[in-house]
């Protein structure tokens, strides 16, 4: 491991680099009260702060801009305080996985049922901060709707705590200017670190599910087939518990996967309906985990020639732009090619859920990419590519980064957070969302 990943993190984000010039110290709070005095002490030294959890983000946030800076990481913060079975709650520090959550509640016969792929390494604090979700956000929602309360530190030392009753701060006037507004989950979920550091949450949890599921495997002609029987089980709100689409990868990593495919495990009690929305062959235990395992693999591993890199993690087709997906996708690996680019793999989770910049919710694929990247390409280069990406789905209905809230493009997700920072004032971080982030992200690549 290299100092780089102990730092930002060993993940497959193209803003992988620092600046270490611009990073004058590390914090590890473990409780509020040291949260409190490391922002207090960064202020005094004239430095702005960047919250960091696992570092496995992949828009580049908790890299944190340009200016000197101290982290502020909440790895330090990972205890369970207090779990409630008969209420269905945990609350955590921020800096606890979901994985160490499940290691605490198998005991119990309980589950936190958010599980990005992620999970042993993201942080729920860095996971609420993305309103990440896993491949089953689709039966359990993203975070933000299994979060029931939130304890933040503004970045001027005030204290902040949020659920369905609305703000409660240490500091009256500030509760009344946020409860005005309806300041709520839905403003922290995805903030990105800007509106405070996360210090607590109260989490929903449940009783394990046992229930008997088979898998299949469908193959299609091309993919609007595929994104048409995606829409339909959306419609019939078909409880899928996994899926999975490749709609494409390249030769010397598919194995004997013919894309484009689904792969999907579900209740006995629907095999008709799910025969009746396409053909799929049944899979056994063996060749479920086996097909898994190919899918899991598909980034991890590289052609024969050149390095494949996440230059675009995340597009979320829905409604129309999922049922002309292949259209959709044609447009993509079209503007891909003409940046110098070859595309290398597309995957994703299928149905998902994720939520729209105002916060309504939305049902698709979120299909993550990968590309062969010519050696001679540049930072700069790579990240036009990225704005135009961006600018591309804009155009044509598709959700940029929906797992990772793009703050530099939610043009609605901006507006509300300018909204809140108005009456926060010093308290906001806008670490991110400085004129200047595309081109400091453009030097990182
Ligand atoms: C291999 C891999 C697989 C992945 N799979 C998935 C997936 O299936 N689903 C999914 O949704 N995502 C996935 N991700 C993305 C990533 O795991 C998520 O974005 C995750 O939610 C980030 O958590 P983190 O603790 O690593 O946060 P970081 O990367 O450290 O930070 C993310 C953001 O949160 C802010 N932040 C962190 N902690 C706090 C805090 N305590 N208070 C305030 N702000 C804070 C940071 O400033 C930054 O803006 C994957 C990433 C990798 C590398």
């Amino acid at each position: 491991m290299r100092i780089r990943d102990v730092v930002i993190g060993a993940n497959a984000s193209m803003y992988y680099k620092l600046n270490f010039g611009k990073i004058k110290g590390v914090y590890y709070p473990r409780s509020e009260q040291e949260v409190i005095a490391a922002i207090k002490h960064a202020h005094s030294n004239g430095l702005t702060v960047t919250p960091k959890g696992g570092g496995s983000g992949l828009s580049g946030a908790c890299t944190g801009g340009n200016e000197e800076r101290l982290m502020i990481s909440s790895l330090q913060m990972k205890e369970v305080l207090t779990v409630s079975k008969d209420q269905g709650y945990i609350d955590v520090q921020p800096g606890i996985t979901p994985d160490k959550i499940n290691e605490f509640l198998t005991p119990m016969g309980m589950r936190f049922y958010i599980a990005p792929s992620s999970r042993d390494i993201a942080t729920v604090g860095g996971i609420l901060s993305t309103d990440g979700g896993g491949n089953d956000t689709w039966v359990h929602g993203t975070i933000r709707d299994k979060t029931r309360r939130v304890k933040m530190v503004l970045y001027d030392g005030r204290l902040l705590t949020i659920d369905v009753n609305g703000v409660k701060s240490s500091d009256p006037e500030l509760e009344t200017q946020l409860n005005k507004i309806g300041m709520s989950m839905h403003d922290v979920a995805s903030s990105h670190g800007t509106l405070g550091f996360i210090t607590e949450l109260r989490l929903s949890i449940g009783p394990v599910i046992n229930e008997t599921l088979i898998g299949g495997l469908a193959e299609f002609e091309e993919c609007n087939s595929l994104g048409r029987a995606l829409n339909e089980m959306i419609e019939r709100k078909s409880p899928v518990r996994y899926g999975e689409a490749i709609t494409s990868a390249h030769v010397d990593v598919r194995e004997d996967l013919n894309p484009p495919l689904l792969i999907v495990d579900f209740p006995t009690d629907y095999e008709s309906e799910m025969k009746d929305i396409m053909d799929y062959k049944p899979l056994d235990k063996e060749g479920l985990a086996r097909m898994k395992d190919i899918r899991l693999k598909l980034p991890k591993r590289n052609p024969k020639v050149g390095i494949q890199v996440a230059l675009f993690e995340g597009y979320g087709f829905y409604g129309d732009s999922l049922v002309h997906l292949q259209d959709r996708l044609d447009m993509i690996n079209a503007l891909l090619i003409d940046h110098g680019l070859t595309p290398f793999a597309k995957y994703g989770h299928g149905p998902s859920k994720w939520y729209l910049g105002d916060n309504t919710p939305t049902y698709g694929l979120i299909l993550h990419s990968r590309e062969i990247k010519p050696e001679d390409k540049t930072g700069p280069e790579m990240l036009d590519t990225v704005l135009a990406i961006v600018d591309l789905c804009e155009a044509t209905g598709i959700t940029p980064k929906p797992e990772h809230k793009w703050l530099y493009s939610d043009e609605l997700k901006k507006k509300r957070l300018a909204e809140i920072r108005a009456i926060i004032g010093q308290g906001f971080n806008p670490f991110l969302l400085s004129p200047e982030c595309n081109e400091v992200l453009g030097s990182m690549v």
